[in-house]
């Protein structure tokens, strides 16, 4: 039996995506984030198909995610961990050569007795607490952190120094970054003080590395503008404009494309209410459509009488409440429309595109959001 939904990745999409990212970072490392189901893309088929692009280096939020790259991924490339793992999984991580943060002094001193126990060196990346106030080590433990590492050299291999910015995306947290920047210098000099350095420094996020340069380093760790997102439209517009005021061409493409059918069509008279309670009145006759995909199945409520789809290359908004399983979406002039034709929830059709940001404009982290929810059984196809 078939899902109602799937979902295409476009190869030829991320391959542009890369290659604007990588002429702004310039030769710094390049980690590709596939948390959150890689975004709602599929771990299991994003992760081969960035590998095919030259992408070695994935981050994770959990061990969890980590074990799922970890089956599909090739020898040589990179896992890094950057949020929770138990201290059971923490010896199966260094077993499996894994890299993961280490934020406190109970996970540091984990790290070396798992390290002792397999005999292979624990792979940390150091986070620094600058300004998020998430996780990271506080300026009065790095003594302590030094001292351990550096009597336990054997059992550690320092594969990066990194932090975290609290929202690059936002104009309004403009200082906060800068201060967050100063900061990281400074921890970062300390620690050489006391013979701590890296293979890698790492602090910049999507937004981050495309707004402030600075946070680039010798590494950057890009979730949301690899697929073709931007972190806000503050970004969008900053980057777009830099770059070209005249032709205020966006240089992402939508990776994903999420799509269903229509499962029957309805002709409605004037002075009709559509769906469940009162919220779409028809003002004249209408042609309408219903797709069998609902808040259940990723399509947020939200998205209620302000959505749109695409049909035959035009764009249809969707007419009253989302449903569990289904929607129904004013298809009234469409011609030649029938049952079982393609509808597009996110990406282009013909010469059209639904980004997801289009959506919901006064939200910044609907794209994050929306993403996260597709269901990880709606089926993921690679595509060229
Ligand atoms: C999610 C995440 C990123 C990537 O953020 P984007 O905004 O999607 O580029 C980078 N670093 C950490 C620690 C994260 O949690």
């Amino acid at each position: 039996m078939k899902h109602t939904s799937s979902i295409e990745l476009s190869k030829s999409s991320y391959k542009k995506n890369l290659s604007y990212l990588q002429k702004r970072i310039g030769k710094a490392k390049f980690v590709s984030v596939i948390k959150g189901n890689a975004y709602g893309h599929g771990i299991e088929q994003f992760l081969p198909m960035a590998e095919s692009c030259g992408v070695d280096y994935f981050a994770v939020f959990n061990a969890y995610e980590a074990e799922r790259a970890l089956s599909a991924k090739q020898p040589e490339t990179t896992i890094m961990i950057m949020g929770m793992i138990e201290n059971d999984e923490l010896q199966w991580a260094i077993e499996n050569g894994l890299t993961f943060y280490v934020f406190n002094r109970e996970r540091l001193d984990s790290a070396l007795k798992y390290a002792k126990k397999s005999g292979r060196k624990a792979r940390i990346h150091i986070e620094i607490e600058t300004g998020l106030n998430r996780t990271g080590f506080e300026e009065y433990e790095l003594e302590y952190v030094a001292e351990l590492i550096n009597n336990n050299r054997k059992f550690f291999s320092v594969e990066g120094i990194c932090t975290h910015y609290a929202g690059a995306e936002s104009v309004a947290n403009y200082r906060r970054i800068l201060d967050q920047i100063q900061c990281f210098k400074r921890i970062k000099r300390q620690l050489k003080t006391l013979n701590i350095q890296a293979k890698y420094y790492h602090s910049a996020c999507s937004a981050a590395a495309l707004t402030y340069p600075k946070t680039i380093m010798n590494m950057v760790r890009i979730g949301i503008a690899q697929y073709g997102f931007w972190p806000s439209k503050e970004t969008k517009m900053y980057n777009i404009l830099t770059a070209n005021k005249k032709k205020m061409k966006d240089p992402l493409r939508r990776v994903l494309k999420w799509k269903s059918s229509i499962m029957d069509l309805k002709d409605v008279s004037p002075g009709e209410f559509i769906s469940y309670g009162n919220s779409y009145l028809t003002e004249k006759r209408k042609r309408i459509a219903s797709v069998p995909v609902g808040y259940g199945n990723g399509y947020s409520r939200n998205l209620s009488n302000t959505g749109h789809v695409l049909v035959k290359g035009r764009k249809a908004p969707v007419m009253g409440l989302i449903n569990m399983n289904m929607f129904l979406i004013d298809v009234t002039g469409i011609k030649d429309i029938s049952i079982g034709d393609e509808v597009v929830l996110i990406g282009r059709q013909k010469s059209q595109t639904i980004t997801v940001a289009s959506f919901i404009e006064y939200s910044n982290h609907v794209n994050y959001e929306l993403l996260t929810r597709l269901p990880p059984d709606i089926p993921r196809t690679v595509t060229s």
